[in-house]
């Protein structure tokens, strides 16, 4: 089974997919979002500096995601794990190839979700999330509803929508999104380990399509 890089503009879906991935397979989540967001509820030094600039739409110093990153990376020890947000700039995927050469990390696939923004936006404004556990629910899917409202089904705790998923900082997270991802494509492309998936489609038609490449 490879390890994971998710290549994914905002509420491409990368999230339910990273739930589906660790139920069925065991897979470690480090999403350096949750890690940010973590930070700031905490109140801890590095989340009062991220604060301002998450909500603003734009990106965290490479310096604080790098150190994040491999702070998770290596308490997670031998499992499979699921890279969801990270990396985010060319540096940051030089930064990755190093600490993975230093870990002899090779078995590993970087997965890009396509969808258009108009798509995107709409499901992150329906989108809502758990600070304690980072399981996200749509409110505009069924099938992606809490079962209880406002209550995570995964642990219980209260669902919050993310103060960054609002129409205006939506978009310019798209743009930078798009902006700051092509080199990164292009560099997994040259690796020949990059592959694209349409997710556009449900939920289920998606994961599969997922497990194939992984498992292949
Ligand atoms: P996400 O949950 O992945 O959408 O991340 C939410 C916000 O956290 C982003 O809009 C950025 O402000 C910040 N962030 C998350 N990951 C990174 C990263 N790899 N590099 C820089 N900023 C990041």
């Amino acid at each position: 089974m490879k390890n994971i890089i998710f290549l994914a503009p905002p509420a491409a879906g990368k999230g339910t997919q990273s739930s589906l991935l660790q139920e069925k397979y065991g897979y470690a989540h480090l999403s350096t979002g949750d890690m940010l967001r973590e930070a700031i509820a905490s109140d801890s030094q590095i989340g009062r500096s991220v604060k301002s600039i998450i909500e603003q739409g734009l990106l965290v110093s490479d310096d604080i995601v790098i150190t994040l990153l491999k702070d998770s990376l290596q308490k997670i020890g031998d499992k499979p794990f699921i890279l969801d947000g990270f990396p985010r700039t060319y540096n940051q995927a030089i930064a990755l190839n190093n600490m993975f050469n230093e870990n002899n990390i090779e078995n590993y696939i970087a997965i890009y979700l396509d969808i258009d923004e108009e798509s995107a936006m709409k499901r992150a404004l329906g989108r809502i999330t758990c600070l304690k556990c980072g399981n996200t629910y749509n409110l505009y899917d069924d099938k992606l509803k809490p079962k209880q409202d406002n209550i995570c089904d995964k642990c219980g705790s209260l669902l919050e929508k993310r103060s960054d998923d609002n129409e205006e900082s939506f978009k310019k997270r798209f743009a930078t999104f798009i902006e700051n991802t092509k080199p990164i494509v292009k560099y997994y492309e040259d690796k020949y380990l990059l592959e694209s998936v349409d997710v556009t489609m449900d939920t289920e038609t998606i994961f599969k399509r997922i497990e194939e490449i992984i498992n292949d």
